[in-house]
């Protein structure tokens, strides 16, 4: 019996040590780590020039409360960022995760409102499913029954639009069409709420564990940018899970060339090495809510400067050692891999992701897109026979979080070919263990 608790009663083996793509545990038994963690390790576990870049802070000072100093380790990270972020949002605000980073987005807006006279906007549109983070303003935004049925009573509920998810729907995702359909749901729904009541429209470019690394329709974003700009609605983009290199490029949004108001981020911003994160903000929205009486919020950690030392450091790698690129062409080989076991698993219905953002989705029946039976528990029985295999793998549901297993395979942006090959061999034992003890069911695909 421990102390500790979490999410359940389940227990794991115990950590001993993790080097680049492998964790070991304290049995020496060695794991790949095809998840970076929860998305969260990009560079890497135990880079050497992280470690170092701490202990160099830590050798100085590990805390100065902001209200009382200026740090040299904020003031340079927050620069390297900005530099790093499409044109004129330069103005940053660090937190310590990605829950954090999506109150800070939705709490700035809101008071750049306010400050603007636009005091009747207050809603945060987002859409169905996804996940924005666990904190009760964070969570009304999400669309994940089983992680927000519990708190609705709790919260004030937002408006949501369905997420393009065109494989579902039967639509072609390289037509504009199908990109435009589902951005005028988003103009349809501010167009009945009342566009003067909408704050902000709050979207993951690619999507996180609530979709399975869903990749928007062609047309999508741009349109939803002219939508926004059309209603005054600003966006928010969440690159908690996609930025810091994840997808190919530093932000998700680069893909499409589109220009959020706001960036929230967190994730590969820390890179494992400290919880970290950051809001970054067009000086547009952030001078009217200093000169109102400044922004009424903030948390007690944000921007000490051991996580933005840390988090320069980071940036540091990612640059350095063009891992947006590694990310971009690994994830090609990734994307082309998985798909190839489409040819021998028929239950795998659908791959899909962008740079080292993959999922894939299991399926009774591709024609007709069924789930599997959720009773079942695909998703976690193959996350158990990976982990066993020595893989490890992140695994939620599509289908608003009760059914449509999908896994998602995320390593690391340092993954080499070499690496891809053991992921794969632990995907196909880990297939083949779930196929050998499935129950045989009607209409159900081997
Ligand atoms: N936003 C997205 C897209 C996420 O994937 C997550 C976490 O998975 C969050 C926000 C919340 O981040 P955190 O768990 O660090 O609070």
């Amino acid at each position: 019996m421990s102390n500790l608790f979490y999410q359940g009663r389940g227990r794991k083996p115990t950590l001993d040590q993790a080097r680049g793509v492998y964790i070991w545990d304290t049995d020496g038994k060695r794991y790949l780590d095809g998840s970076s963690g929860a998305m969260v390790c990009n560079i890497g576990h135990s880079h050497p020039a992280v470690l170092e870049a701490m202990q160099r802070q830590m050798e100085k000072s590990t805390f100065g409360y902001r209200l009382h100093f200026e740090t040299e380790a904020a003031e340079r990270c927050a620069a390297r960022l900005a530099g790093m972020m499409p044109e004129g949002l330069d103005r940053v605000f660090f937190v310590s995760g990605g829950s954090e980073a999506v109150e800070s987005g939705m709490k700035l807006a809101r008071q750049y409102a306010v400050a603007t006279g636009q005091g009747s906007r207050w809603k945060v549109i987002s859409r169905a499913p996804s996940y924005h983070g666990c904190t009760l303003g964070a969570l009304a935004v999400t669309s994940y029954s089983p992680l927000t049925g519990p708190f609705a009573p709790m919260m004030q509920p937002m408006p949501k639009v369905p997420a393009p998810r065109a494989y579902l729907d039967g639509l072609r995702a390289d037509d504009p069409a199908t990109g435009r359909h589902y951005a005028d749901m988003l103009e349809q729904k501010i167009l009945a709420e009342g566009p003067d009541s909408v704050l902000a429209f709050l979207v993951e470019p690619v999507g996180g564990a609530s979709t399975g690394a869903l990749v928007p329709p062609a047309g999508y974003m741009e349109a939803v940018r002219e939508i926004c700009d059309r209603h005054g609605v600003l966006l928010i983009m969440d690159e908690v899970m996609t930025g810091a290199g994840r997808t190919g490029r530093f932000l998700g949004c680069e893909h499409w060339g589109v220009r959020p108001d706001i960036v929230v981020m967190s994730k590969g911003l820390g890179a494992g090495y400290v919880p970290f994160g950051a809001m970054v903000a067009d000086s547009r929205l952030v001078e009217p809510v200093l000169d109102a009486g400044g922004f009424a919020h903030g948390f007690t950690y944000a921007g000490n400067p051991l996580a933005c030392a840390t988090g320069l450091a980071v940036l540091d790698v990612i640059e350095h050692e063009g891992l947006c690129a590694n990310a971009a062409a690994m994830g090609d080989r990734l994307m082309a891999r998985l798909t190839a076991l489409m040819q021998k698993y028929e239950i795998i219905g659908d791959v899909r992701g962008k740079g080292l953002l993959t999922a894939f989705e299991l399926m009774a029946d591709r024609d007709s897109k069924a789930p599997l039976p959720p009773e079942w528990n695909a998703h976690q029985k193959i996350v158990d026979l990976a982990y066993d295999a020595g893989l490890i793998v992140y695994s939620r549901r599509t289908r608003d979080g009760v059914a449509g297993d999908h896994i998602l395979v995320c390593p690391p942006l340092t993954v080499t070919e070499t690496h891809l090959d053991e992921i794969i061999e632990g995907l196909e034992t880990a297939l083949d263990g779930f196929i050998a003890q499935m129950p045989v069911a009607a209409g159900v695909a081997r």
